[in-house]
C-alpha cells in the first residue's frame, strides 16, 4: 500500500479500507528538531506497544483515540484524522523547557496540570502560542480548543493515575490530535517514553527518552525496563 507520510518515528500508509491507514513504528530516535539522531533496534517495537497498550486503556475509559487495533510488532490501524498541527502538552512537574522558561530546578511541582500549546512546525522550531494565536493562524476554533483542553486533562488523570499504581511520576507529556472526515476530535499520534516524561516516583530514575536526549543511559534497554515495571509485554 502507498506510503502516505513519513514522519521522524513512523511512517503513514494507506489501507483498502476507507479512512484507516496503518502506522509503522520506527527505530528512529531524533531529539532537537532531529539535529541528534540514532536507529535504536527494538525502539519500534517498544512504543507500538507502548501506544497499543495507552490507547487501548484510554478507550477502556472512554476517551477515544484514532487507534483501531495492533496488526503486528511494529504496526497498528488507525482511524484518518487530519492532524492539527498543535503539540498539547500536559505539564504535572516542571521539567524541560518550562523549567528554564519559569526559572525552576527540574522537579518542581505544581499546584495544578498545566497545558501548554506549541505550533507544530519545524521550520520555526515549535514555538509556544496562546488561544489568540491559534484562532487567528485558524489552526482550531475557540470551541475545539477547549475540546481540545479538556481531553488532555481527562487523559492526564487516567494515566497519572494509572503510573501513580506502578510508583511512577507521569511529570509530563504532549499529545496530538487530529479531526476526524466527520469533524470529530480524536487523540491520535502516540503515547510512549518518546512523548512523556517518567521518573521513577523514589529514585526520581528516568525511564523516558531524556536518557537518549541528554546521553543518561541507552534508549532500548530504558524502555524495556519500563515495559518490565508496567507488566506490558
Ligand atoms: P519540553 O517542552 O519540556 O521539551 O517537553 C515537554 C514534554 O513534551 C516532554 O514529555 C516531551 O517528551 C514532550 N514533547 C515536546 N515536544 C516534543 C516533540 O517534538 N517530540 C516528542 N516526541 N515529544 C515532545
Amino acid at each position: 500500500m502507498e506510503m502516505l507520510y513519513e514522519g521522524k518515528a513512523k511512517k503513514v500508509y494507506s489501507t483498502d479500507t476507507k479512512n484507516v491507514l496503518r502506522i509503522e513504528y520506527k527505530n528512529s530516535a531524533t531529539a532537537f528538531n532531529g539535529v541528534k539522531k540514532d536507529i535504536i533496534e527494538g525502539k519500534g517495537i517498544l512504543n507500538n506497544l507502548f501506544s497499543s497498550f495507552f490507547f487501548t486503556m484510554l478507550a477502556e475509559k472512554n476517551i477515544q483515540s484514532h487507534f483501531i487495533k495492533k496488526i503486528s510488532d511494529t504496526e497498528q490501524l488507525v482511524t484518518a484524522v487530519t492532524i492539527i498541527p498543535l503539540e498539547v502538552i500536559v505539564r504535572n512537574v516542571a521539567a524541560g523547557t518550562l523549567a528554564k522558561r519559569i526559572g525552576k530546578e527540574e522537579g518542581f511541582i505544581m499546584k495544578k496540570p498545566i497545558i501548554e500549546l506549541c505550533y507544530k512546525n519545524d521550520e520555526l522550531g515549535d514555538p509556544i502560542l496562546n488561544d489568540d494565536h491559534i484562532e487567528i493562524l485558524e489552526l482550531a476554533t475557540p470551541i475545539e480548543l477547549k475540546v481540545i483542553k479538556i481531553k488532555a486533562l481527562q487523559i492526564n488523570d487516567v494515566l497519572k493515575e494509572y503510573f501513580e499504581n506502578h510508583h511512577i511520576d507521569l511529570i509530563d507529556f504532549k499529545l496530538e490530535f487530529g479531526k476526524t472526515a466527520d469533524g470529530i476530535i480524536l487523540l491520535a499520534d502516540e503515547i510512549s517514553p518518546d512523548t512523556c516524561r517518567l521518573w521513577d516516583s523514589t529514585t526520581k530514575q528516568k525511564f523516558d527518552k531524556d536518557v537518549f536526549r541528554r546521553d543518561i543511559a541507552p534508549l532500548r534497554e530504558t524502555y524495556q525496563a519500563l515495559a518490565d515495571k508496567l507488566g506490558i509485554s
